[in-house]
């Protein structure tokens, strides 16, 4: 019985590790990208073996803990995926977005200025660790503001990420120890909108409201 998964590769970085100095230090980039996403990249992947294994009868797993392993680390996986792209080095990162992406922006938090405030406060305050998420909501035709513990907690369901913020320690703890607001306050400066505005121009062409479109 041919039975399989694939298997997910580390992507490599849109810019060098040291392009977005100085908010993120290179070290920090460096261990990040190549230690850190690549241990989610390689136990999403130990997951899928498993179950694999499973479903062709060579071995018996606990189904329970693997698919929890694997919404983990595959969790990981896309977060870090999304993030590096949604960051360029200053000059060509930070400032405002534009396009359609401001529209929605403005229709739901009132101002870039808005947004910008609940999004910090969202991740500065997330409970250990986790993420900030601006997603793009195909359910009901608007965005939304997640805050995510881990890489996969209070993630809800079938929203579309378009905005990620790491404030695991690992992100920002080398340079700017335990000021995790500060690094957030920094990360506005390496923000690479035009990536935010392609992943809403992709996910608006992917999917009509799915189930109830919100009145307006
Ligand atoms: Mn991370």
């Amino acid at each position: 019985m041919m039975v399989g998964f694939g298997k997910y590769e580390l992507p490599p970085l849109p810019y060098s590790y040291n392009a977005l100095e100085p908010y993120i230090i290179e070290e920090i980039m460096r261990l990040h990208h190549t230690k850190h996403h690549n241990s989610y990249v390689m136990g999403a992947n130990t997951a899928l073996e498993k179950l694999e294994k499973h479903l062709r009868g060579e071995a018996q797993v606990d189904v329970r803990a693997v698919l929890r392993d694997f919404s983990f680390n595959y969790g990981g996986h896309i977060m870090h995926s999304i993030f590096w792209p949604n960051m360029a080095p200053p000059g060509k990162g930070g400032g405002k977005p534009g396009g359609r992406l401001e529209d929605f922006i403005n229709k739901n938090f009132g101002s870039f200025d808005n947004f910008k405030n609940l999004f910090s406060q969202a991740a500065k305050t997330v409970e250990g660790v986790g993420w900030a998420v601006l997603a793009y909501d195909p359910i009901t035709g608007d965005l939304k503001l997640l805050q995510v513990e881990k890489h996969n907690l209070l993630m809800t369901a079938g929203m579309v990420p378009l905005l990620v913020i790491d404030v695991w320690e690992h992100a920002y703890y080398l340079q700017y120890k335990n000021d995790r607001a500060s690094y957030v306050d920094n990360w506005w400066n390496v923000v690479n909108w035009s990536d935010v505005e392609a992943r809403l121009e992709k996910a608006l062409n992917l999917a009509k409201p799915l189930i109830f479109p919100l009145a307006p």
